[in-house]
């Protein structure tokens, strides 16, 4: 049967969310407290770039099955269900902040005018839905039943469309049948597998799912760290693991970290619920600790290899925390851009999408003891370039040929933190290569760039 869904914050997890919902025939109203946003959503554009959202947005909006708010009592007040999807960023502590849950729980209260369900989709530390239900209960104005049930998302930025209508499985978190079939029956037209739970097993299930993950990233970059040392490549090594099922052939990419909205603060997060129930959670602290050393890890190799990267032109090839979002929450870009300026670099950025997110901490020119400049296209930014870092693996990146970097660059030194050539194809263009986790290729002439050059760069 087709619910009255509305949904709570539009950001990657509630307006794909919304949308999908739509698409499968249920009728939308999506809130956000951002009026710009919510005017450029009703005219059928994405505030966000993910691939095939805007397509479904247009479809959707035109067949009148989503709309979109900053009126969130019009919104909640005859819902059947309200989805939660605002944030839940890292607090200085490490743990979630959950004021952005907590303000639309109260509203949620101040709203309802019938029996309806709540259903968490952010990710909260467990325990939180009992207190959502609570805090409802305690703030509610009118007699009606609600209920609240966790469904946290597992969708992942750059392919959140294709995951949601596609999703590996859907978890439910509920303590009453009322409000497991109510949750069952809006994802019945989805067709996925479900697995139903208590609400803080599902809480857990996405905490313990993400750091698995970024568990799996850490191990993989600190085995590749060693891969160097010993005279191992980590992408030889990874492939001789992967036919093993019980490993996996997937998340055995060694490179800079992992970054985005989620890895770095639920490792957090669930680090701080350890410690708070008295638990030492030395893997998923092992993985923190393996993550920051690697994300400044090019770093670290070009200052030991360069005199100074003071008035060089570096080229900088990826901003975004990964390809297909325009999103820059904990890119690895954001540890080594700041770096590279305070030793006086000359930046030439280059990124398909997120040069104007990024020109928005970094604006255009002076900046520190550097300078930034953002070029739209890869060949601008290594025209003449001393220096290149690789952050993101887009691939407008992966095209650029090998020769092309001998080609153009003024001394082909390249930093790559996705390992996106083969060694053998750097060393036979004549560049030279740093990678993570395999044997650096050498070039004697360009050891080291000169004061003369220096000065007449
Ligand atoms: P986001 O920051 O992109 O979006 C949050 C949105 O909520 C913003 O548009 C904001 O304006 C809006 N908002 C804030 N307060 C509001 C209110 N009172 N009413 C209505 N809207 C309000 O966040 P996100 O990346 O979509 O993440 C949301 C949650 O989902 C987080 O808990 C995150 O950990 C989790 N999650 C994210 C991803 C991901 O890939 N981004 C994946 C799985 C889970």
């Amino acid at each position: 049967m087709n619910m009255n869904i509305a949904v709570a914050g539009t950001g990657y997890v509630g307006l794909v969310a919304g949308v999908c919902f739509a698409e499968v025939g249920h009728q939308v109203m999506c809130v956000d407290i951002d009026k710009e946003k919510v005017e450029v959503m009703k005219a059928g554009i994405s505030p966000i770039y993910e691939d095939g959202l805007e397509e479904l947005m247009q479809k959707n909006n035109a067949e009148g099955r989503i709309d979109y708010t900053t009126d969130y009592q019009k919104a909640y007040r005859e819902a059947d269900a309200i989805f939660i999807g605002v944030g839940t960023p890292e607090r200085s502590d490490g743990s979630a902040d959950l004021t952005y849950i907590a303000t639309v729980a109260r509203q949620i209260a101040e709203s309802v005018v019938k029996d309806c369900l709540v259903v968490v989709k952010s990710t909260v530390p467990v325990g939180t839905n009992d207190k959502v239900e609570q805090f409802i209960q305690d703030f509610l104005v009118n007699d009606v039943k609600v209920e609240v049930a966790s469904n946290p998302e597992f969708l992942a930025q750059g392919t959140a469309v294709y995951d949601t209508l596609h999703a590996k499985r859907i978890i439910i978190g509920s303590e009453s049948t009322w409000a497991e079939d109510r949750l069952m029956e809006i994802y019945q037209p989805f067709h996925l597998p479900i697995v139903s739970v208590n609400r803080r097993s599902a809480e857990m299930i996405k905490y313990a799912s993400n750091d698995f993950l970024a568990l799996k990233i850490s191990y993989m970059n600190d085995i590749a760290n060693l891969c160097e040392l010993v005279g191992a490549d980590i992408q030889d090594v990874a492939e001789g693991m992967s036919y093993d099922e019980r490993i996996g052939a997937k998340f055995l990419n060694a490179g800079i970290g992992y970054g985005g909205s989620c890895f770095p603060k639920d490792t957090k997060a669930l680090d701080y619920i350890a410690k708070q129930n008295g638990y030492a959670l030395d893997t998923v602290k092992a993985a923190i600790d393996v993550n920051k050393k690697q994300r400044i890890m090019l770093f670290t190799k070009a200052s030991k290899r360069l005199i100074t990267l003071n008035g060089l032109k570096v080229a900088v090839l990826g901003l975004t925390f990964k390809p297909g979002t325009d999103d820059l929450r904990e890119a690895p870009s954001l540890d080594n851009v700041p770096l590279l300026l305070e030793q006086g670099a000359d930046i030439y950025a280059y990124d398909p999408v997120g040069a104007s997110n990024f020109a928005k901490v970094y604006p255009e020119g002076k900046n520190g003891n550097g300078r930034i400049t953002y070029v739209d296209q890869a060949a601008e930014a290594l025209e003449d370039a001393n220096v290149c870092f690789i952050f993101t693996e887009w691939g407008e990146i992966k095209a650029i040929e090998p020769d092309t970097y001998k080609r153009l660059m003024r001394t082909p030194l390249i930093y790559d933190g996705r390992n996106i050539y083969k060694v053998q194809d750097m060393e036979r263009a004549g560049a030279e290569y740093h990678s993570i986790g395999r044997q650096a290729v050498m070039r004697k002439e360009v050891k080291e760039i000169s004061e003369h050059e220096l000065q007449t760069h």
